[in-house]
């Protein structure tokens, strides 16, 4: 175990108790297997999505990604497709047996996701909603917390407390970048905080090195360092016409990008003693 000067929150301190492993459909969190997570930015059509599923089955994804409520820093940008897009994202995986991850932007919709869901996200902007963190702490779907954009190691736990604390032990942390004054990223991939909250705490890690870095040329070296520090998986971003998506497609794969990704994952999954 890492040592620390910070006040860990209680139910997150790692003793002596084994790795926690968070199961998600096929996937499990945690476990010798690295997760790989991929999907559009954002739900579009049918078509789009149903594609996405099939690209991210045949790449050797276990889970798929897809915005229906979409947090944009622009109020007149594309703000998702909303529950018809659920309906969508929940069809296209179950055609080729995914799992599905989707982020919750506010209290009032966990109960209406949550018996559709594989497992709700909370994104960084809503990583310190406490409503939210307690309401889906009551839920008995795995969560994906992803770090604030500008929150510390300390903050990122004890939000992490607030859901364990209500009863909900299946959390996978996810470190999405910080951040930062960088004029080449949209954020900056804190590598390091992968080994530390591996060393300090019971919760599987995985790694979006597409909001980190904001572009797609980015995305395989830092998933493929991500998996080297020890993440237990990543979620990518992947588009069959990037130039087309209706949000963040500069970060978005090209499918044949993320075959690419997939093999590098499983070169340095195996170079690391771990599987993909
Ligand atoms: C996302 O994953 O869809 C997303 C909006 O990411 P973040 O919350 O990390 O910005
Ligand atoms: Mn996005």
């Amino acid at each position: 175990m890492f040592s620390t000067s910070l006040n860990l929150p209680h139910v997150m301190r790692n003793g002596d108790q084994s790795v926690t492993t968070v199961k998600v459909g096929d996937a499990l969190f945690g476990g010798e297997k690295v997760v790989l997570i991929s999907g559009p930015c954002a739900v579009e059509s049918p078509e789009q999505i149903e594609l996405c599923a099939r690209l991210v089955k045949e790449a050797g994804g276990s889970v798929l990604r897809g915005g229906i409520f979409k947090p944009r820093t622009s109020p007149y940008s594309f703000q998702g497709l909303g529950f018809e897009a659920l309906k969508m994202l929940r069809n296209a995986a179950d055609r080729v047996g995914l799992a599905i991850v989707t982020e919750v932007m506010n209290a009032e919709h966990v109960e209406k996701l949550e018996p559709v869901v594989d497992m709700i996200q909370i994104g960084s902007r809503n990583m310190q909603n406490f409503d939210l963190l307690k309401t889906v702490g009551k839920s008995s779907k795995p969560v994906m917390l992803k770090r604030g954009m500008s929150a510390t190691l300390e903050e990122l736990l004890n939000a992490a407390e607030y859901i364990m604390s209500n009863g909900n032990q299946n959390i996978v942390i996810c470190e999405r970048g910080i951040r930062t004054f960088d004029d080449f990223s949209r954020n900056t991939f804190d590598l390091a905080i992968i080994p530390m909250l591996k060393g300090l705490v019971r919760v599987p890690v995985i790694a979006d090195p597409s909001h980190a870095t904001g572009n797609r040329d980015l995305v395989i070296p830092v998933s493929k360092a991500a998996i080297a520090a020890g993440a237990d998986g990543v979620m990518v971003e992947m588009h069959p016409d990037p130039e087309k998506a209706l949000s963040d497609g500069a970060q978005s794969l090209y499918p044949e990008q993320l075959v690419t990704l997939s093999d590098g994952i499983e070169k340095i999954a195996t170079a690391v003693e771990r599987k993909f």
